[in-house]
């Protein structure tokens, strides 16, 4: 066994108490509304980087709902940048996401950034996200950690295997199991794309964590033209799911208009996702799966 793989094991047998294998052997499902997250079958999640207003969202929502996604994503509360571009509508957009909810019946996933918008978000919303800025913010781990919704953990752009996975430790310590890993590339010198999909964390945190992992491709690549085929591969290396952006006018999107797809590209996308969820049925039955 090569000596990184042993060092791995080692940290992870003194350290990754409840998110480890060793702790719990069988893998995590979070059910929600009838969807099995981390179960047999893969979870889509698409909809805007952020909600702009009321037909946008409940638009969008529509659409993607029509091609077979399971859950609505939609920015309310946004980390910019720069202080002066746009923030999201906050209270407000949680307010659209929750229509967005009763129209279509899809559960909504939205970030939330600060420990003291926890339990607004908490009303609102169906799983919590905690971005990638904020997967070290401890304050803001502890505090999800002590709801009773899923929370969707989007590594850092810089953070290790090791260190995204303390940080899932730090949500179960308080109490709550339903963490949902989020790989959405890191900070590398490559210029061709916005972000490096790293890969090969799923596989890796399939083996040592008993959490799902699903990947954002749109961050993750930054570029419309590779959400599709890094989706896919996403789905190869093993990911329960995907978190998709997608808008009904992806070039008027306010935010990461060049990585949203539009219906038309998201709909091609979900008939390759369905094809390849038929193979991997037959595939989950060799013995070499997992
Ligand atoms: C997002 O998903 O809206 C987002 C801001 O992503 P990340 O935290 O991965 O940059
Ligand atoms: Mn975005």
């Amino acid at each position: 066994m090569p000596l990184y793989e042993s060092d791995l094991d080692k940290k992870r047998n003194g350290q990754h108490k409840l998110v480890s294998r060793d702790f719990k052997k069988d893998n995590t499902v979070i059910e929600l509304n009838g969807i099995m997250i981390g179960g047999e079958s893969l979870v889509i999640m698409a909809g805007p980087c952020s909600v702009e207003d009321e037909r946008q969202i409940v638009e969008t929502a529509r659409m993607v709902k029509e091609h077979g996604a399971h859950v609505l994503r939609g920015g309310a509360f946004k980390p910019r940048t720069s202080p002066y571009d746009f923030q999201g509508l906050g209270e407000k957009g949680l307010q659209l996401l929750a229509l967005a909810r009763q129209k279509t019946g899809l559960p909504v996933v939205t970030e939330v950034m600060d420990t003291t918008d926890v339990p607004m978000v908490t009303e609102y919303a169906d799983i919590l996200q905690v971005g990638s800025r904020n997967m070290q913010n401890f304050p803001l781990l502890k505090a999800v950690g002590k709801i009773n919704k899923p929370v969707l953990l989007k590594r850092g752009m810089a953070a290790t295997l090791e260190e995204f996975l303390m940080s899932a430790e730090y949500i179960l310590a308080e109490g709550n199991n339903q963490v949902i890993l989020c790989e959405r590339g890191i900070r590398t010198f490559a210029d061709h794309s916005r972000n490096t999909l790293d890969l090969n964390v799923v596989p890796m945190v399939k083996k040592i964590s008993h959490l799902p992992i699903i990947v954002d491709p749109s961050h993750g690549t930054g570029r419309r033209e590779l959400v599709a085929p890094m989706s896919l591969a996403a789905l190869a290396a093993g990911a329960a799911g995907l978190i998709i952006e997608v808008h009904s006018r992806p070039d008027q999107s306010v935010t990461d208009p060049f990585q949203t797809l539009g219906i038309e590209q998201f709909s091609q996308l979900m008939f390759q996702i369905n094809q390849f969820s038929e193979w991997r049925k037959t595939y989950a039955d060799a013995p070499h799966a997992n």
